[in-house]
């Protein structure tokens, strides 16, 4: 298992590094060898560049509608019957459990059957233009895809964005994240068996300032779509400019979840306590702020302890485990530096705030599911985005103060809130500026409803129609209906 090699995969062939480089992967809740991946550079990249745009020109360009949509099926059919395999990759590359992983790969299979249907749903427009002529439009494939990923939700993100690129026509080269890497081999290997020719999904690991920035770079690339943190999409969206490449942004969130007067409490807590602590607090959508109207206030802070008190934390493998470990041991310092700024804004730290330790916690990276109340609105806290488990509990007077509160961040992923007041629904569903509003449920990202963010969560939606037409570019046509071309000039020629 150790020496594992997961290798690039360009033009179907299964390669190393042009450099011959490698980084070895470990198990962020074992400590265990996992195995290696090519350490890429502009030069792999350029070679699957080039694989991508031969498949362009080539079979891949020429396949009708009707065959990719049997190719997506199919790699929905593929994926669906390898999901233990993958799941269990993925807790081990990225310490989340086993059964939420599940859950996850399960969704990617979703979203391939949702753009397999939409492959054969691309449809240009006929406008009521002139009479003289004929004018139409065309969708054409946005040509070669720079798909970049993170680790949070390896193969479901790739997912979101293989998927529709394929439906589209488009080719692609895949840089997922280098921190979990490794079902992004079984998903290729997957799309090979479904159908796609060669060269039409390539695959080049590496970081992200070598093989990242390279993709990002590369002038036979056409368009980005990216999935991080909001400072990497910045220098990707700057980086895209030069060129004019299309570009969609995927970016961070620091997403409240609002809990009113009218709310069930139980059903509230139990809620909000799922959308933090899910995959330890490392999903873009994590509602990572909690406001309580001041009259469920202590109540709700009371439960919502409590509840936490009784999380598992532990093995991700083990079918009970709540919350996994931290998907890299380099995100422990990032936990200790938030906690230590609520310390020092005046913060209460109700339960958590430190790393496990103590039997299986002692070989990986474990950290406590952290309460802290009491938090002026400008602590970092409150302000940015921590990635872990670790919320903000605060309160609020009225519905106005709660909408402030809510939308005085610079992102606006999602928001959830706990009502039964419909007609308050109504007003915070108007009011909240947030790609995504969920009400009385924790739920945010379904097959057909467009995922993106408002602000600085992003640019560009995903796993919707909207996704679609983010791959394809609009060509006009425009004929005369006479055979004859008009002659605006009223010339004449001897
Ligand atoms: P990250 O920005 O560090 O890395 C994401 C990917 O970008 C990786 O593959 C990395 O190698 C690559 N990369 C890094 N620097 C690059 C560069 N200069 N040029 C090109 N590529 C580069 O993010 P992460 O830590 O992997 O993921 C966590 C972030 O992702 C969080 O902020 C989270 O909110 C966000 N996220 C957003 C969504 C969404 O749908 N909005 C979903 C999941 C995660």
């Amino acid at each position: 298992m150790s020496d594992k090699l997961y290798p690039n995969i360009i033009n179907g062939e299964y390669l190393p590094a042009a450099s011959g480089k490698t980084l070895a992967l470990t198990n962020p809740a074992t400590g265990d060898a996992l195995g290696a991946i090519p350490l890429s550079s502009a030069e792999d990249i350029d070679k699957a560049v080039t694989a991508a745009r031969a498949a362009l020109n080539g079979k891949w360009g020429r396949m009708t509608a009707s065959q990719r949509t049997k190719i997506l099926f199919k790699a929905a059919e593929l994926i669906n019957a390898r999901a233990k395999e993958i799941a269990e990759l993925e807790a081990r590359n990225m310490g989340k459990p086993m059964m939420h992983v599940m859950g996850e790969v399960k969704q990617a299979v979703e979203d391939f059957e949702y753009f397999a249907g939409a492959a054969s749903k691309i449809e240009g427009r006929v406008p009521p233009v002139h009479p003289v002529f004929f004018g139409y439009t065309l969708k054409e494939p946005v040509g070669v895809v720079g798909a970049i990923t993170p680790w949070n939700y390896p193969i479901m993100l790739e997912s979101w964005k293989v998927a529709p690129a394929l439906a589209a026509g488009c080719s692609l080269v895949l840089k997922p994240s280098e921190i979990a890497p490794c079902s992004a081999n079984i998903l290729v290997e997957i799309l090979h068996d479904a159908g796609c020719p060669e060269g039409t999904v390539n695959l080049v690991h590496g970081l992200g300032e070598s093989a990242g920035a390279a993709l990002v770079k590369h002038r036979g690339v056409n368009k980005i779509s990216f999935t991080g943190g909001t400072d990497t999409g910045r220098v990707i969206m700057k980086e895209c400019a030069n060129d004019m490449k299309r570009v969609m942004l995927e970016l961070g969130g620091k997403s409240p979840a609002i809990v009113c007067e009218d709310a069930n409490l139980n059903d509230a807590v139990l809620s909000s306590v799922f959308t933090i602590f899910y995959g330890a607090g490392q999903s873009c959508d994590a509602r990572s702020r909690v406001y309580v109207h001041e009259k469920l206030y202590d109540a709700f802070v009371e439960k919502f302890v409590a509840a936490t008190k009784t999380l598992v934390v532990g093995d991700p493998l083990d079918k009970n485990t709540h919350i996994g470990s931290l998907a890299h041991a380099s995100r422990l310092p990032v936990m200790l530096k938030f906690v230590e700024a609520a310390k020092q804004g005046g913060g209460k730290i109700l339960c958590g705030g430190e790393q496990l330790k103590g039997g299986l916690y002692d070989k990986g990276t474990f950290f406590a599911p952290t309460v802290i109340v009491d938090l002026p609105e400008d602590n970092l806290c409150v302000q940015e985005e921590i990635f872990g488990p670790i919320v903000v509990i605060g309160k609020f007077a009225n519905d106005d103060e709660a909408l402030a509160k809510a939308n005085g961040v610079k992102y606006g992923l999602c928001a959830t809130l706990y009502t039964e007041s419909m007609p308050r629904a109504q007003k915070f569903i108007r009011g909240l500026h947030s790609g995504i509003v969920t009400v009385n449920t924790p739920a945010t990202a379904l097959p057909g409803l467009p995922f993106g963010g408002y602000k600085q969560s992003g640019v560009g939606r995903e796993m919707a129609m909207e996704t679609l037409d983010t791959y394809l570019e609009t060509k006009t046509v425009l004929s005369g209906v006479t055979g004859k071309p008009i002659n605006p000039f009223g010339l004449t020629l001897s």
